[in-house]
């Protein structure tokens, strides 16, 4: 058995560890697929934090198992969160799935997958593999550098902390370490992420310590820096002196905050307020009037009335933010939030939903529009159908939209270009590249 293959469930953080995982691998003198049906191990690296998730990643693994019907693939691992949270299910209802590695395994994975079946799930306190070599699967201009493990904050709707355990960062020099490797290979867009990125190096130094490692990575010379996962009562103005004084670092933030009602938020476990937030907002519109932010929003919490929901349509229209992710609560097995009085019913979740994803949606669009007529910095990914393809600071990878783009000259990959805006398409922008 010598061809893997690899597939890539949930968030950025998950592919870390699936490169940590495919890097292991290659260095044992495995071969890597990109086809799975030509794989005789394929190694699914799951998500399994809510209900979405884990149907996708069911229906991924039994694909997956399709394959083992005509006998070239000899062994199914599952990986991940859906691994960690759920090993006897994964054993007893997919009998399919010969081994089951959790989240302080995967970096055995290359041992493992040529011994092992059953489960090899213990705990998730492990630090980050350090040595692991780690082969990138996005584009060769941009990388994601994980920092930190686990979460600390306990949100009563969240089973991330179950999962991935304790809020553990990795030591500064080892990620600067990292991030000039990084670099060297021709990285030139770094997306900063932890499941909450503002918290970094509390555990090991006694306080955040996020401006500080933001400042170094700044000065490897990177183009661009972004920053996910920030915590909004954990955003302070030295941290965002450091963004409005480094130019690579973008006046880009993504600061889920969930609800703005402040009984919502209470028993949502928030340590924000809705007057906190809204504090900060203005703070960041002063300190970094180019910023582009983005949140995410979940309707139907259980207690949420229609008063506490009108104040967050009400909020979103305000265009506090520039780009909006809104999700559904779903009751966790095992967290606090899942045990609440008060459970809303799905009719209204649904309408709720659809009726702020609607007012985010034209929210966003009216602050894309904004932007016509000016001249944004663009890093081009490629050319498709008749048109370049890039991302403007304001946009995040795989979650915001995208600028099409015409040039005369050819553009390559990885490379920035000036783009005057002409018009706007939902999400994305459409331009042209100036002299
Ligand atoms: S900050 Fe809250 S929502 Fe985010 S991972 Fe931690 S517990 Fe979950």
């Amino acid at each position: 058995m010598n061809k893997i293959g690899f597939i890539s469930l949930g968030c950025s953080k998950n592919l870390v560890d699936t490169e940590i995982m495919i890097g292991l691998c290659k260095e044992k003198g495995y071969t890597i697929v990109n086809d799975p049906e030509e794989a005789e191990a394929i190694i699914i690296n799951t998500c399994g934090f809510i209900d979405d998730a884990k149907e996708e990643a069911i229906s991924t693994i039994l694909d997956a198992a399709k394959l083992k019907e005509d006998g070239k693939l000899k062994k199914l691992i599952v990986t991940g969160c859906l691994a960690q949270r759920y090993k006897e299910a994964v054993l007893e209802e997919l009998p399919e799935v010969d081994l089951i590695v959790g989240v302080d395994e995967f970096p055995r994975i290359a041992e493992l997958l040529a011994h092992e079946t059953g489960a090899c799930v213990t705990t998730n306190t492990a630090p980050y593999p350090e040595d692991a070599p780690r082969t990138l699967s996005t584009p060769s201009f941009m990388a994601y550098l994980k920092i930190a493990e686990g979460c600390d904050n306990h949100c009563t709707y969240c089973a991330i902390p179950s999962i991935r355990g304790p809020f553990r960062s990795r030591r500064m020099e080892d990620v600067i370490k990292e991030a000039k490797g990084l670099y060297e290979s021709g990285v030139r867009e770094l997306s900063v992420i932890a499941q909450d990125t503002t918290r970094y190096g509390v555990d090991l130094y006694g306080q955040s310590a996020l401006p500080k490692l933001l400042k170094a990575l700044a000065e490897i010379g990177f183009p661009w820096i972004r920053l996910f996962y920030t915590y909004a009562d954990s955003i302070t103005d030295e941290l965002l002196e450091v963004m409005a004084s480094h130019k690579n670092i973008l006046p880009y933030l993504d600061i889920p905050i969930q609800h703005i009602d402040n009984t919502v938020l209470r028993r949502m476990g928030r340590k924000d307020t809705a007057e906190g937030i809204k504090n900060l907002i203005s703070k960041i519109r002063t300190k970094l009037p180019e910023a582009v932010l983005r949140t995410s929003i979940i309707v139907g919490f259980p207690g949420e009335t229609e008063d506490a929901f009108s104040s967050l349509c009400e909020f979103v229209k305000t265009g506090a933010f520039d780009r909006m992710g809104v999700f559904k609560f779903s009751p966790e097995d095992g967290t606090p939030a899942a045990k609440l009085p008060d459970q809303i019913d799905e009719d209204t979740k649904m309408e709720r939903h659809e009726k702020l994803y609607t007012i985010a949606k034209s929210v966003s669009e009216e602050a894309l529009r904004k932007k016509i007529g000016t001249e944004q910095e663009v890093l081009c990914e490629g050319f498709s159908d008749m048109f370049y393809v890039g991302r403007t600071k304001g946009d995040g990878a795989e979650i915001d939209g995208k600028v099409y783009f015409a040039s005369e000259e050819d553009i390559a990959p990885g490379s920035f270009v000036k783009v005057r805006i002409l018009a706007t398409e939902e999400y994305d922008i459409i331009g042209e590249v100036t002299k």
